[in-house]
């Protein structure tokens, strides 16, 4: 089994559909994709001397050639490491370093940045630059290959966690693994059918990379916006010319679509689905989007080592939470995938009942096999099967699945545990805040007391004092902030999450001249 069918298969099923936009231009229609795909498979082993197993790393901004280089690369037999093209060359060429990749896709103003790194990396035989014209087209006239067969468990993507603790580790994903994900997405999320298409806004290198994988098997389009990236006047406009839209978003991304849609009038007759996730959405922005978009907002909770694939909340149990009974389902992530069993454990791995906060751990099909070259972080966290995936949530009676934290997130102070994601909640209920960061730090008395780290709202004046008797009337008193600090920007990492490990450095000393003592 080798994931590089999903695409063999549509260009002779799905032909003359299209396959690739840049914004509202098609550029190629299935058979035309599958066709430049097998010509540089082609290239990469006949020319470029690549072998079946060979990592081939991916540091590109979203771009049609994004498409052509997975699936090249899976075709020829070899394993994609996709990077976020967002980080700094420092943690590039570790992970390039660490993953030993022999080959690099990358494009102008990356290419240049990459390019003194090469002589330290000495697996690194070729760096191929997609927007250097000729030279890069040029590979399209090799013959073309047929596609290699490899083992289900053989990997093929090897996922960089994001790394918001520690050095990023590289989950190894099977082509079983993305092939369960595919499944995942259709039994989870929806159907995808003709005349879909998939709008890539977030980094592909993520969420959306991974979802071209079912949007392949169906024979949708795929539609790279112009800017490479996300932003939100472009998403509308590009509604324009595309039908059944869907995009795959992270909470801010919906949020600042929400926003957006408030400025102008926006028609939503072709957007399909918002599927949300990669962090938490919380629910007073979730309100606000439904408000907006209507029903069209699907969740899944997934993580790099069980992409996309732990639980999902679809557009229709979004919709069945309009009651008193049910909508505290909103704050939650939803059901547990059908492919994949979860549980939620004690710290031997027992699992709770409803309403008992733990582990929550997955096994099936979509669970990496491992970190690559790591085994004793593999070893931490895949026990018996289960993917111990650090989050803390419970069940509830019916089965919906409720986060409350990272495990490393949770603040334990004078003894009781403190989920930040609840206090969080709170405080984002406050008109004045625009964003909120809520961690633990080190404190002689308490062993760790709570610290909220607040972006105001533009033009508020809020302070310390105001927040704390807005969470005196809301939550216990024990879980309020001890202190507040005021920041311009919360220090967030490529993927647009907030480095609370930074923040916890930075206000590590209990003695801040900006801390309101309480
Ligand atoms: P990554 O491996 O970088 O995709 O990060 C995965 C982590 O993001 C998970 O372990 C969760 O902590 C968080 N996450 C992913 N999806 C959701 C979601 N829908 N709601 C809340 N947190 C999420």
């Amino acid at each position: 089994m080798n994931v590089a069918n999903l695409l063999v298969r549509a260009a002779r099923c799905f032909a003359k559909r299209p396959a690739v936009a840049l914004g509202c231009r098609v550029l190629h229609d299935y058979e035309q994709l599958g066709a430049r795909v097998t010509a540089l498979a082609g290239a990469l082993r006949t020319r470029l001397d690549l072998q079946p197993g060979d990592r081939v790393a991916i540091v590109m901004k979203n771009s049609p050639a994004y498409i052509e280089a997975l699936f090249a690369t899976w075709h020829a037999g070899a394993v994609a490491v996709p990077i976020n093209a967002k980080l700094a060359a420092r943690e590039i060429a570790y992970i390039l370093q660490d993953c030993g990749a022999r080959l690099c896709f990358t494009g102008g103003a990356l290419a240049e940045l990459l390019r003194p790194l090469q002589p330290e990396l000495p697996a690194l035989a070729h760096l191929i630059d997609v927007e250097a014209g000729e030279e890069y087209q040029a590979l399209f006239a090799a013959a073309p290959l047929e596609m290699q067969p490899c083992d289900p468990s053989a990997p093929a993507w090897l996922f960089y966690t994001s790394g918001t603790t520690g050095r990023p580790k590289g989950a190894v994903l099977s082509h079983r693994n993305l092939a369960a994900m595919v499944a995942g997405y259709y039994l989870g999320v929806e159907a995808i059918g003709p005349g879909d298409s998939l709008l890539h806004a977030a980094p592909m290198s993520h969420g959306s990379g991974l979802y071209i994988l079912p949007f392949v098997a169906a024979g949708a389009l795929h539609i790279i916006p112009g800017s490479g990236g996300f932003d939100a006047e472009e998403i509308f406009e590009l509604l324009g010319c595309h039908t059944q839209v869907s995009l795959f978003a992270a909470p801010t991304m919906v949020r600042r679509m929400t926003e957006a849609a408030g400025r102008t009038q926006v028609n939503l007759d072709n957007l399909k689905t918002i599927v949300y996730g990669g962090g938490p959405m919380y629910l007073d922005d979730l309100r606000r989007a439904m408000a907006t978009f209507g029903n069209r907002l699907a969740q899944i909770y997934g993580q790099g080592e069980s992409p996309m694939t732990i639980t999902a909340m679809s557009k229709a149990l979004h919709a069945a939470c309009d009651d008193p009974a049910t909508e505290h389902r909103l704050t939650s992530v939803g059901l547990p995938q059908p492919l994949v069993e979860v549980r939620v454990g004690g710290p031997d791995g027992t699992p709770l009942p409803p309403g008992e906060l733990g582990e929550v751990c997955v096994r099936g099909d979509t669970v990496m096999s491992g970190y690559w070259n790591n085994p004793a972080a593999t070893a931490e966290t895949i026990k018996d099967g289960w993917l111990y995936t650090g989050d803390i949530g419970c069940f509830d009676e019916a089965g919906f699945l409720y986060l409350k934290d990272r495990s490393k997130d949770v603040i334990i102070s004078g003894g009781t545990n403190i989920y930040p994601r609840e206090v969080e909640e709170v405080l984002l209920e406050h008109p004045g805040v625009a964003e909120a960061a809520v961690i633990g730090v080190p404190d002689p008395e308490w062993g760790e007391v709570v610290v909220a780290c607040i972006q105001r709202e533009s033009g508020h004046a809020l302070s310390a004092d105001e927040l704390d008797a807005f969470c005196l009337e809301r939550i216990a008193r024990f879980k309020r902030p001890r202190r507040y600090h005021f920041l311009d920007e919360l220090p967030k990492n490529a993927y647009g999450k907030i480095l609370k490990r930074e923040l916890r450095t930075r206000f590590a000393s209990a003695a801040t001249p900006e801390t309101p003592q309480r």
